[in-house]
């Protein structure tokens, strides 16, 4: 949905003000050549601990308390529940890190994930991108979540729908959510809760993912493929919580 100066906008960025605009304003001023990504964990002469609990407190309210990766709701007040997530990651690009529109909240197995994996088209972009086409990633301020992604919580499926769907599902190992309803030790109940959220999304399903989910179908019933199945995205979330 284009905003109202053109821009796309799906979360409310972050407005800074009073002492915390000046920390801010006064970060933003450095030289390029001083700004690192350290700097966001920096105490003695520049504790930034209000900025990021600003940041937090904003963003836990307008994310409905829903990780910005995963959608999964975690209703918890407490700051330490949740990240201050830069999108583009503060470490490769440290200038943006105070920029509201590559700010956001996510859940902590998100963030740990996605770390510095980048998810900007163009990698050593050095002004801030605010167009959904510059990124690989489906991104909280500028994609529609569910047009990328559509997620069957009842199965722990994240199914994407386009390029950038494919790419989150990737970048923040969102497969993790499956092996949690699926182990070897299945029983037909769970099978069933599956299979019927399955068929629902089948229903519904564009031809291009009618494939794609009449595929797990399959597998899901046979237990030969399933459990090579389960082994594949084990290994998959494994890789990506260890790059
Ligand atoms: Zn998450």
């Amino acid at each position: 949905m284009p905003g109202p100066k053109g821009t796309y906008s799906f979360l409310t960025p972050v407005e800074y003000k009073g002492v915390i605009k000046a920390k801010v304003d006064a970060f933003n001023k450095q030289p390029k050549e001083l700004m690192t990504g350290s700097l966001w964990g920096a105490t003695a002469g520049g504790d930034m601990e209000d900025v990021k609990k600003f940041i937090k407190d904003h963003y836990k309210v307008a994310q409905d308390y829903k990780c910005s990766y995963c959608q999964q709701r975690i209703e918890v007040n407490h700051n330490g529940a949740w990240d201050a997530e830069h999108i583009i990651p503060k470490d490769s690009h440290p200038q943006f890190m105070f920029e509201p529109r590559n700010l956001c909240i996510s859940c902590k197995d998100c963030n740990l994930i996605k770390l510095n994996k980048p998810v900007l088209k163009n990698k050593t972009r050095s002004t801030f991108a605010d167009s959904p086409d510059d990124y690989l990633i489906c991104h909280p301020h500028f994609h529609e979540y569910s047009q990328h992604i559509n997620i069957i919580q009842e199965a722990g499926f994240y199914l994407p729908r386009t390029p950038e769907g494919v790419m989150l599902v990737e970048v923040c190992g969102l497969l993790r959510f499956v092996l949690k309803y699926a182990d070897c030790e299945w029983d037909s109940e769970q099978l069933a809760i599956q299979i019927h959220s399955l068929g629902g999304e089948l229903i519904s399903a564009a031809p291009s993912a009618r494939f794609a989910i009449m595929a797990m179908m399959r597998t899901l019933l046979d237990e030969g493929l399933r459990k090579a199945a389960l082994l594949a995205i084990s290994a998959r979330v494994d890789k990506f919580a260890a790059a």
